[in-house]
């Protein structure tokens, strides 16, 4: 193992980072299970990519088949491109009716960060404060979760979010506003135009910071006012995550003018999407080339329509609700024992635990977070943290999860909260 390990670094260098203290091999996976070559078990609580559980046969079985048979690209006519077109979009309100496909998140956001500076004539790009949108250099460039290993672009204005900033629920929604209004004010002081507020609606990367529903929404309008596109990052909340809604931006009430697509769009072939307006879309389209080799070809769309299908034909996002349901009380009756869980954040089966009793400070709580991470993974339960101080677990388990998995994940929390205190 340690000869690997250091064979690795040796040709993948320093931008690899291996997860756990412990680094795990999988060699296979199962629905919620991951295996490792001795064939024990590990309960995934971490991976969205795989929303319908790990190697669901249905999918790659028309995957399989599609491999078997042709894989093409968009310029030939292919029926089952614009039918699963139709299928998708028919996901969305009526005015976000045309899509483009990219093969990664970062591809969507870097496309349509295209998309709002072409059809604005502006330049100006507002985020989160620790936002992560990408990989290229359009999007890392408006990550500031990258911290100091990538500059962001002076284009590049950060918003603060209300949860983080111990703002009261009632004065979310104004605060988020001002801080829009202000982030506009400050970019055209320099002469730069708003061309988006770019956002992920479950603000996952900077801690999972929700609620309350609606707060985004007069900040949203501000930017839409000024001329600027919202653009919703639907590649952590999209496809049924937040249980309650498809896409993470109807939570909140609002409709985007650009939304992007990824992770479990092909529960784990690369597969993304832009999905908007028809007049910005249809704009760009006119005066800019968007020609990608991989994306939309026939393999990726048979897999994703497969994952369509049967998200929907298995009520796959209202059965996770409940099971979310079952969740929450029980980190709810967990916390009640165990003070090191100061706070319980979520939608659907995405959640943000905070660790770390009150007046902790933040290199203890992350500390703490850190152990808890790693007891459990030794435990065989998979998660991780977020936040601007990593001290927030990060808990979002396949979307087929059940009571079942429930109950093992919250007996190795306690147990791992236990071991940790000793
Ligand atoms: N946006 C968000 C909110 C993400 O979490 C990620 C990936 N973690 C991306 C974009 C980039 O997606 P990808 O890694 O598929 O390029």
């Amino acid at each position: 193992e340690s000869e690997l390990i250091a064979r690795r670094d040796k040709v993948l260098g320093a931008s690899y980072r291996l997860q756990y203290r412990r680094p795990v091999h999988f060699v296979r996976g199962e629905g919620m299970w991951l295996y490792d070559p001795d064939g024990r078990a590990y309960l995934d609580f971490y991976n969205n990519v795989p929303c319908l559980g790990h190697c669901h046969p249905e999918v790659n079985a028309a995957m399989a088949e599609q491999a078997g048979r042709i894989s093409a690209n968009t310029r030939y006519l292919e029926p089952k491109l614009v039918d699963y077109a139709e299928r998708l979009v028919g996901t969305f309100p009526n005015e976000l009716d045309r899509v483009v496909f990219t093969c990664t998140g970062s591809e969507s956001n870097d496309l349509a960060l295209r998309i709002a500076r072409c059809t604005s004539g502006n330049e100006g790009v507002i985020v989160s404060t620790y936002a992560y949108h990408g990989t290229s250099a359009a999007t890392a460039a408006v990550s500031p979760n990258l911290g100091h290993a990538v500059k962001l672009s002076p284009l590049v204005r950060m918003v603060s979010l209300p949860g983080p900033a111990g703002i009261p629920e009632a004065q979310a929604a104004e605060f988020f506003e001002t801080q829009i209004r202000s982030a506009m004010m400050d970019l055209s002081r320099r002469g730069i135009g708003v061309a988006a507020l770019l956002i992920d609606s479950i603000f996952s990367s900077d801690g999972v910071w929700l609620d309350p529903p609606g707060f985004i929404a007069s900040g949203v309008a501000a930017v839409q006012e000024a001329g600027g596109l919202v653009i919703a990052d639907e590649v952590q909340p999209g496809f049924g995550r937040t249980g309650t809604h498809m896409w993470g931006f109807e939570r909140h009430g609002i409709v985007p003018d650009l939304v992007t697509l990824g992770k479990p769009m092909g529960n784990g072939f690369p597969i993304g999407a832009v999905v908007g307006r028809r007049a910005w879309m249809d704009q760009f389209g006119a005066t800019a080339r968007y020609s990608n080799t991989f994306a939309g070809n026939t393999v990726g769309i048979a897999t994703a329509n497969a994952v369509l299908t049967i998200l929907q034909r298995d009520q796959i996002p209202q059965k996770a609700l409940a099971t979310s349901r079952r969740l929450r009380a029980g980190l709810e009756k967990l916390a009640t024992q165990r003070h090191e869980i100061r706070a319980i954040r979520n939608a659907g089966l995405f959640f943000g635990v905070d660790i770390g009793a009150e007046g902790t400070p933040a290199p203890g709580r992350r500390a703490m977070a850190l152990d808890l991470v790693n007891a459990m993974r030794d435990d065989g339960l998979l998660i991780s943290t977020t936040g601007a101080n990593e001290d927030t677990l990060k808990v979002r388990p396949p979307l087929v999860c059940e009571a079942e998995h429930v109950d093992l994940f919250l007996t190795a929390m306690e147990r791992a909260l236990i071991n940790i205190a000793r």
